[in-house]
């Protein structure tokens, strides 16, 4: 019986390390990724300011996993009907069951020229694309704006590095940081006062917040909003999220037990999840890594229900219920985060952003990283 997990992300590394345990020795588990370096991508903002960080959030897929087999290819398609993944190169793997955990892209909503003149934010490529425009636009010694388009986790803390880069380097004084968000808030989906909180680190970062403004086009040089054209040098765009290009660029809404159909599961930032009670889950690391435990539950009882062969009723699943002790970001030196009702900011909240990145990849044995991050985050 073979069990794929397509993506080694936060949901694809969780869920494969929990099946390597759960699943039966005759079951063949291989996971699927392009890349042979899984990224703690929730970090990888930093990198715009401290690009030394790029060691710490990369672990190589071979120091892993202790049985599962890595496969490297890029997915190009699956089709859940046949239970064959076909690949870029024309190869094909069937499964019995699978796990997509391919995770997001970013979305532009056919807003013009924004994806042409943006650079967006989910590779180390990209951060280092954003601190080299950066940099030339601050050593050019004129005024100048760097717009930062969305106002989600990724954009305030992209906003918040970017502010403190360009304090660091001495050119506060010249140029801007603005932040566009089209909702009446920073970190829309998220609690009041967490939102409230982060707002007020943004504004001490010196980044000018407009709310309720939507982008609408972008040219080379100017950014058109529904609240008049915003002159840029620097845009930097992470406005969204749409699915993986090869579910054609759909996010498919997914049961509470986070299945598609009987065999194909989909969870992280590829899916739009709802949950037990009905709530949308916030695509989020912390999501994916809780949806994962959710899912090898799923998976390991209907593969022992299979090899068992009574036939008859298939097991219950596990519902997802989405549940997060709280929310961490940073912007730039600083941090928020919120733990229940309380929110912290300033050294705890630092201590705390510092703590949960090295405990997550302590989580799946990447020692050496978790120490090169704390170090990195105290640095920060
Ligand atoms: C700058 C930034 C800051 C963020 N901050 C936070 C935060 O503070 N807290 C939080 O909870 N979340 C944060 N997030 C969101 C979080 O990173 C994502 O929600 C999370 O990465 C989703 O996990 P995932 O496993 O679904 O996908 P990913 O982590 O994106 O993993 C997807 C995997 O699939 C692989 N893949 C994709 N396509 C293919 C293909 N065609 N073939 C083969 N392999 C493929 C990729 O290489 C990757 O390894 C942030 C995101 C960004 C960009």
């Amino acid at each position: 019986m073979d069990v794929i997990v397509l993506g080694a992300g936060y949901a694809g590394v969780t869920l494969t390390r929990q099946l390597e345990r759960s699943l039966p020795e005759s079951v063949q588990l291989t996971v699927i990724d392009q890349s042979p370096n899984h990224l703690v991508q929730h970090e990888v903002h930093r990198a715009i300011r401290r690009p030394s960080i790029a060691e710490a959030i990369q672990v190589p897929l071979e120091d892993l996993f202790d049985r599962a087999a890595v496969r490297l290819g890029t997915v190009s398609d699956v089709d859940t009907t046949d239970r064959v993944v076909s690949f870029a190169d024309g190869s094909t793997i069937e499964y019995d069951y699978a796990a997509i955990c391919l995770g997001s892209e970013t979305a532009y909503y056919g807003l013009e020229g924004v994806e042409e003149h943006s650079i967006g934010l989910k590779s180390l490529e990209e951060a280092d694309r954003i601190r080299g425009e950066a940099l030339d636009l601050i050593e050019r010694g004129t005024a100048g704006t760097i717009v930062v388009g969305g106002a989600g986790l990724s954009g305030i803390q992209v906003a918040g590095e970017l502010a403190a880069l360009v304090d660091e380097e001495g050119a506060s004084d010249r140029i801007n940081i603005v932040m566009l968000e089209m909702q009446d808030s920073v970190a829309p989906s998220f609690p009041a006062n967490f939102q409230t909180a982060v707002h007020d680190e943004l504004i001490e970062c010196g980044i000018d917040v407009r709310t309720e403004t939507a982008v609408e086009r972008a040219g080379p040089n100017v950014i058109e909003t529904d609240g008049g054209d915003l002159p840029y040098d620097l845009f930097v765009w992470t406005g969204g999220i749409g699915g993986p290009d090869a579910l054609s660029g759909e996010r498919p809404i997914v049961r509470n037990d986070l299945r598609l159909d009987r065999s194909t599961f989909v969870l992280g930032d590829a899916a739009k999840a709802v949950d037990t009670d009905g709530e949308p889950v916030p695509a989020s690391a912390s999501a994916a890594i809780r949806e994962a435990g959710t899912v090898a539950e799923n998976i390991t009882a209907l593969v022992e229900h299979d090899l068992e062969g009574a036939g008859g009723f298939e097991p219950r699943m596990e519902p997802y219920r989405f549940s997060v002790p709280g929310w961490i970001v940073s912007v730039g030196t600083g941090a928020v985060a919120q733990v229940g009702p309380t929110v912290l900011t300033g050294a705890p909240a630092k201590a705390m952003k510092a703590s949960v990145g090295a405990g997550y990849l302590s989580s799946v044995r990447a020692i050496k990283q978790a120490a090169e991050l704390v170090e990195e985050e105290i640095r920060a």
